[in-house]
């Protein structure tokens, strides 16, 4: 959730992908540094020092040649010869060459220290180009050579042209032969192992960003599973405190059941229903209504709890109220005010009425058979009728119906009196 992210986060991450970015970068620079150091800087370098150094080691053999060459000018032409080609012997050895070659001034080979040469010409541009023009030419070329027959191998070498120049004028050349391989291996040598530490320090590099971004993940899924956490727990938690509130508005209604209800019958218990009755009774009083009480109590109950037990009364009184709640209409109230005494208070009925009205309870509660452990019950109630006088109180009233219930029970019970 992106609420979840501070500032702090959002800083700290931006702070994360900038440092990686700045080692990739140095990374890459220095790898390809370290190719161009390699091979665009260090190669050409390389060549340049070979050429000086092998065109001043030519240019020595050149002249100690033309210097040969003047001296044999006063022999005959076998000794010349002969002596010729010992000096280019002693000077292929002396300075490590593979092959001399000496030319006149039209490109005739005069001497060479491959015999297979000698009398060729040379048919190369860059000899007119160049060397005829008193220009000093040079090239690198590898040739490729069979070591004991066997082995396929290479040489590395440089060729070089040095003009012989004779008061002012181009009067042949000397190609002089190098095996520079050793050199070149030396140096590809170096080249490697400054290319390796160059792989090597990126290599270290790369891994530090990678080290860093696996602790940056581990921290992020930390802080995710922290978060997934946390929310597990608010939501257990969400849960929990439901369930409390269900359980505490469950007791709650459960005491107030209790406290309004009576808990055997269901009906209203003694002091809600007071309470409602003399509420009910302004009302009444304020539009004029007719309005009754009835008491009711049930008939010689103790004996009935005496011959089958508590248990059995208790089933006896349920019973009667559900009698009783059958014929009460939504604003009648019926209430139990004693062990086996009711009060129910009527509205808008007339004394006819309600004389019916309790004389059918009555007679219903007499003729139910209550059957209980294979034992059918019989049972009766006394009620007594108030009918309300302009400024009865409820107490009045209940005073009033107890009479009259008084009466009923006096007169041999099972009956309905009015007061
Ligand atoms: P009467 O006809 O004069 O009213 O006689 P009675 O036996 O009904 O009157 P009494 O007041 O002597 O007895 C009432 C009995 O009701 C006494 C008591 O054991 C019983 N009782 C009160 N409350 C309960 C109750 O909740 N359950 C049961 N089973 N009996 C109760
Ligand atoms: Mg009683
Ligand atoms: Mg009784």
């Amino acid at each position: 959730m992106i609420n979840n992210f501070t500032y702090k986060d959002i800083i700290s991450n931006i702070f994360h992908t900038i440092i990686y970015t700045i080692i990739l970068v140095f990374t890459m620079i220095i790898l390809v540094t370290g190719y161009f150091i390699g091979h665009k800087t260090l190669l050409p370098m390389f060549y340049n020092n070979m050429i000086n150094i092998v065109i001043n080691e030519s240019k020595k053999v050149s002249q100690h040649l033309v210097n040969f060459n003047n001296h044999l000018h006063q022999e005959n032409d076998n000794q010349e010869k002969e002596h010729l080609s010992e000096e280019f012997e002693l000077l292929k050895k002396e300075f490590s060459l593979e092959n001399i070659k000496y030319y006149d001034k039209n490109g005739k080979t005069l001497y060479s220290t491959d015999t297979s040469e000698i009398n060729k010409n040379n048919i190369h541009e860059h000899f007119n180009n160049e060397v005829t023009k008193k220009k000093i030419h040079y090239d690198f070329f590898q040739e490729e050579f069979s070591y004991l027959n066997t082995k396929k191998n290479s040489k590395n070498i440089a060729e070089i042209y040095i003009p012989i120049i004779e008061k002012g004028q181009f009067n042949g050349a000397i190609e002089v032969f190098y095996d520079i391989t050793e050199h070149r291996e030396n140096f590809f040598k170096i080249i490697n192992k400054i290319e390796n530490a160059y792989v090597f320090i990126s290599i270290i590099f790369l891994n530090l960003v990678f080290i860093t971004l696996y602790y940056q993940s581990i921290s992020n899924l930390e802080k995710k599973k922290q978060d997934k956490e946390i929310k597990s727990l608010n939501k257990n938690l969400t849960k929990k405190v439901k369930i409390r509130t269900q359980e505490l508005e469950d007791k709650n209604k459960e005491l107030e059941r209790l406290a309004h209800y009576d808990f055997l019958t269901g009906i209203y218990s003694r002091s809600f229903f007071f309470g409602l009755a003399s509420k009910y009774l302004n009302t009444v009083k304020r539009h004029n209504l007719p309005f009754h009480v009835i008491s009711l109590d049930l008939d010689n109950f103790k004996k009935i709890n005496d011959t089958y037990g508590h248990a059995v009364g208790d089933k006896v009184l349920v019973e009667f109220t559900k009698i009783v709640s059958s014929y009460m209409r939504k604003s009648d109230l019926f209430g139990r005010i004693g062990g086996e005494e009711f009060i129910i208070c009527i509205q808008n009925n007339q004394l006819d009425g309600v004389k019916i009205l309790t004389e059918k309870i009555r007679s219903e509660f007499e003729s139910k058979k209550i059957i209980i452990n294979n034992n059918q019950i019989s049972a009766t109630v006394s009620i007594g009728i108030a009918q309300l006088k302009s400024n009865d109180t409820l107490e009045e009233l209940i005073e009033k119906s107890d009479k009259a219930l008084y009466k009923a029970k006096e007169q041999g019970r099972n009956q309905v009196v009015v007061f």
